[in-house]
């Protein structure tokens, strides 16, 4: 069977930050550029993120862009490329103000310049007081910034495809990427697309746990796709807990709360992060946070009837503050935890955030494999950027608001570095291979024969319950062994998935099928990557192993799905201009 082909210099999956990011970059340069994703863009994850994008502007008390180098090198917990870092960091500020004259409806200060809060990690002056850092669009950031970008794209042209979900990713015989195969979701066909370079900005997999603050569609298909394709995955073991997601709900309460000015209480009403980390209390790193509040729930001082959670407060604040700056927090309050913040502390618990972890790349948003003596050789063709990639700038625990700054920084990179390729050194397209597309339609002609298989609900749910009980805040040798063997079985399960309804037209259980068979990819390369890594180091908190250990651990797991084992390679310890950071012991 032929497969229909649509031709364009360049493919970008996903229309979050980072995918409208890059296309901006290329339909400007001239190329024809499209953007495939599968809900309308403005309604991807980035929607959603609500307390800031860091920049170090210092538009409220003096910053620099080393101290926030610092900080993020810190809060990577020493597993951070610092290369990659200084490059964030140094590019923030042109970053945001670039935002700023894209359109974006920052909040102001009083003099007119953007408003910044604190946020938890970043510091003044190596570690002494919290620093506000993190512009924001009141409790809105993400969706100010998402309709700005989307908007900037209608302008320069791109071609959007709308309720399109990539499929695979096609490679060459030299590996070459030359395109992506995707599904029509309207009529159920599929397309190939045929580019000369293909990014993947294809957002976060916190849909591997079964309780997250991520969406419905975060379900890691950039990542099934490269394992797929043989595409290693980098540092899956470090998955984010965000302190305060609602109790029993999952939606996300963001750190802004905290930054704005409220406290976390145990069921004492004691102020707990006091003793934990005495100088930044609530506003230390995410991992530090939620691992203090997991030891005072374990310690019996958890609230509630079950005593399972603890309390944000935040009514010192006054109405006037939490109106203006916090009103989809309020919302989400009454909505979901049946509490008005004006008067009462919202319950909260810590919740699957953010994935580190991604598909290799370096600063320049090229996709990077070990080929040969070299650990890090360009897939030419191939780019990823955001929360799918791992350039690696958040290590092994990210800081709050640092990844709206990746998406806008490696975003931009990486369209810079296929503008270049592609006029550089792709004056016309490699052919396609003659079996392009074969896979996605093999494995679309399996679930359409499957018969006496397993509900893909069913599977989903063992698959969460596995990743949940066995690599959550605390892990220990048992429990990620028998998390190793379980999601293994969960995997052969996944492969006999059966849908009843095998129509062509808005077939969304086809969709959740094809979602899941990307969602066990993600799940089995953390368990098995977690499970490897003996020591504790930012949000891999091993029981068995509670020290750091930078003598043998500091590298960066690679994991290849086709045999589901790992290598390493190592940390970039050379920054671009600056002085190297070297390891300490990390203290709040
Ligand atoms: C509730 C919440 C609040 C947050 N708040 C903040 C914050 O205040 N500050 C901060 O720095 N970070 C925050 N974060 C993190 C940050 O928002 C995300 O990491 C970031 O927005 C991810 O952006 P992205 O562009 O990588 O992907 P997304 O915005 O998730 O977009 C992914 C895109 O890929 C598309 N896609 C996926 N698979 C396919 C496929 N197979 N075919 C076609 N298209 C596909 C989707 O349709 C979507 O368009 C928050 C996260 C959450 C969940």
């Amino acid at each position: 069977m032929t497969i229909p082909v649509r031709r364009f210099d360049a493919v970008i999956v996903g229309g979050g930050g980072a995918g409208l990011r890059a296309a901006l970059q290329l339909s400007e340069s001239g190329l024809k550029t499209a953007v495939l994703s599968k809900v309308f863009p403005t309604r991807s994850h980035t929607v959603a993120a609500q307390g800031g994008i860091s920049a170090s502007l210092g538009n409220v008390q003096e910053d620099r862009w080393e101290w926030h180098m610092f900080d993020t090198v810190k809060g990577s917990d020493w597993l951070g490329d610092q290369d990659a870092i200084e490059f964030m960091c140094r590019k923030a500020p042109e970053a945001v103000i670039e935002l700023e004259h894209f359109g974006m409806p920052f909040d102001r200060l009083e003099n007119g310049k953007i408003y910044q809060r604190p946020f938890g990690g970043h510091t003044q002056n190596e570690g002494e007081a919290p620093v506000q850092r993190a512009c924001a669009a009141a409790d809105r950031t993400g969706h100010a910034m998402l309709h700005t970008l989307y908007q900037r794209n209608v302008r320069a042209n791109t071609q959007f495809f709308i309720e399109w979900m990539a499929l695979d990713l096609i490679r060459d015989e030299d590996g070459d990427v030359v395109g992506v195969t995707a599904l029509e979701m309207e009529t159920g066909e599929v397309y190939n697309f045929h580019a000369k370079g293909v990014l993947f900005a294809t957002g976060g997999a916190g849909r591997i746990y079964a309780a997250s603050t991520n969406a419905f569609i975060n379900t890691g298909d950039g990542l099934g796709m490269s394992v797929r394709a043989g595409i290693p995955l980098e540092d899956m073991e470090f998955w984010q807990f965000h302190p305060t997601g609602v109790a029993g709900a999952g939606v996300l309460i963001t750190e802004g709360v905290r930054g704005e000015g409220g406290i976390l209480l145990n069921a004492n009403g004691e102020r707990f992060m006091e003793r934990y980390a005495p100088n930044l209390k609530d506003l230390a790193p995410r991992d530090f946070v939620a691992r203090s509040m997991e030891q005072e729930v374990l310690e019996g001082r958890g609230c509630g009837p079950n005593k399972d959670h603890v309390l944000l407060k935040l009514d010192h604040l006054g109405p006037d503050i939490i109106k203006q700056r916090l009103p989809g927090i309020r919302e989400i309050a009454i909505k979901f935890a049946g509490v008005d913040p004006i008067k009462e502390p919202i319950p909260v618990i810590p919740t699957c955030h953010y994935m580190m972890g991604g598909i290799p790349t370096n600063y320049r948003g090229e996709v990077v494999i070990p080929k040969g003596d070299n650990p890090e050789a360009r897939v030419n063709g191939f780019y990823a950027a955001g929360e799918c990639a791992c350039a690696s700038v958040h290590g092994a625990n990210r800081l709050g608001t640092n990844s709206l700054l990746d998406l806008v920084v490696f975003g931009k990179s990486a369209g810079d570095s296929m503008v270049e390729f592609i006029k550089n050194e792709m004056p016309t397209w490699k052919p396609l291979p003659a079996n392009a597309g074969q896979i996605s339609l093999d494995r679309i002609a399996r679930l359409d024969n499957q018969t006496g298989g397993e509900e893909v609900a069913d599977v989903r749910a063992a698959m969460q319950r596995t990743v949940q009980a066995r690599a959550a805040v605390f892990r220990n040798s048992e429990n990620l062994a028998l998390g190793v063997k379980e999601i293994q079985e969960v995997a052969e399960r996944v492969k006999r998935t059966q849908i009843k309804d095998k129509s062509k037209v808005f077939n969304t259980a086809r969709v959740e099928a094809l979602e899941l068979e990307n969602l066990i990819e993600v799940a089995v390369a953390t368990l098995i990557s977690a499970d490897a890594r003996k020591e504790s180091r930012g949000a891999h908190a091993h029981a068995d192993y509670q020290e750091r250990d930078d003598e043998v651990w500091m590298k960066h797991t690679l994991y290849y799905g086709e045999d589901r084992r790992l290598t390493y390679k190592p940390v970039h310890t050379k920054p671009l201009s600056v002085e190297y950071i070297a390891p300490k012991v990390r203290t709040f």
